[in-house]
């Protein structure tokens, strides 16, 4: 009890960073690209100050830039040149991913290159798989889409992806995707799931940047109602026995309780800082009402405190600049 009790004596600025007790590192962070097939030269997106769609012929050199910036891994958004009813440019081996990831395959060989296994960018009607018309009108197909899925997993695996990363909440999508990489020789690829992904608001400047909007409906059928803790749990508790490798929580920013949650499970967790929070601080930092790297090392920090080892973000490049100014 005060006044033995001072907490104020450990806080002494020079002990300060002696004591801290998460410390961000620029390899704990992913930037997420996006490859547009029907441009030619990079696409600011509009909602995300800052973040551009790139061309087939300019990933290699955007790679080539976050290394030598001191990121070591990159996840995958594609946008394809046609889209259909059943997605099938996904998996095509010449398909706008398969061939982005031989690109900066071949000109940065150190990069950790994981892609987002989904249909939502690939289909005309903009939702994640196959959809058929049910009692409430139409809704995605639960065990079709597996099939879909497995089957683009595997066309990234071939094409030399490092990590796959289902992002469609289907159930069953983990084990779908383990049985068919393991009978395609890709024992050895790991699954990152999006183990709890929830029917998120935040997600609006993304279906600008991968074009993924959907035509009608909602997604709330198969991503989660943000209310809801012990089903988040239960999603990545069943993810984990199915074998997923690594766990996700997203969005992460505003469900930290559920990211630390689930790293009770054992698995190393992701935390996903999605296009929302990413718009937000840029939006007010550009209004000049906080401070944008003071906002982003904490919010990033946070997002580790609770629980996460790798961070999605796009603030991944400035981010890493910002942490070797500090040094
Ligand atoms: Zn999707």
């Amino acid at each position: 009890m005060f006044p033995e009790t001072r907490l104020r004596r450990l806080r002494q600025r020079r002990l300060q960073p002696l004591l801290r007790e998460t410390e961000l590192r620029a390899t704990d962070l992913v930037a997420p690209l996006f490859i547009d097939e029907t441009i030619c030269g990079e696409y600011p997106i509009g909602s995300m100050p800052g973040q551009s769609r790139i061309p087939p012929n300019g990933i290699a050199s955007v790679a080539r830039r976050l290394y030598d910036a001191g990121i070591r891994a990159v996840i995958l958004f594609g946008i394809p040149g046609k889209k259909d009813f059943h997605a099938s440019s996904a998996f095509d081996p010449e398909g706008v991913i398969q061939n982005a990831v031989r690109s900066i395959r071949e000109a940065v060989p150190g990069m950790v290159i994981m892609t987002d296994v989904c249909a939502c960018e690939y289909t005309d009607h903009g939702h994640c798989g196959i959809i058929i018309e049910e009692r409430d009108g139409p809704d995605l197909d639960n065990d079709s889409s597996l099939a879909l899925m497995a089957k683009i997993a595997v066309s990234h695996a071939e094409a030399g992806a490092d990590i796959v990363a289902p992002s469609c909440m289907l159930d069953g999508q983990v084990i779908a995707i383990r049985a068919a990489l393991d009978e395609s020789g890709f024992e050895k690829t790991p699954i990152l799931s999006y183990s709890t992904k929830f029917a998120s608001a935040l997600y609006g400047p993304f279906r600008e940047a991968a074009d993924s909007g959907y035509s009608y409906g909602d997604r709330t059928t198969y991503q989660m109602d943000p209310a809801n803790a012990r089903e988040a749990f239960r999603e990545s508790e069943l993810d984990a026995e199915e074998g997923a490798d690594i766990l996700m929580v997203k969005p992460a920013g505003l469900y930290l309780d559920i990211l630390k949650e689930i790293r009770s499970l054992g698995l190393p967790v992701a935390g996903y800082q999605v296009s929302g929070e990413y718009a937000m601080i840029k939006a007010a930092a550009e209004k000049g009402w906080i401070n944008e790297k003071q906002v982003v090392l904490e919010s990033l920090t946070c997002i580790k405190r609770a629980g996460a080892d790798l961070i999605i973000t796009y603030f991944a490049e400035d981010a890493c600049r910002w942490l070797h100014e500090k040094r």
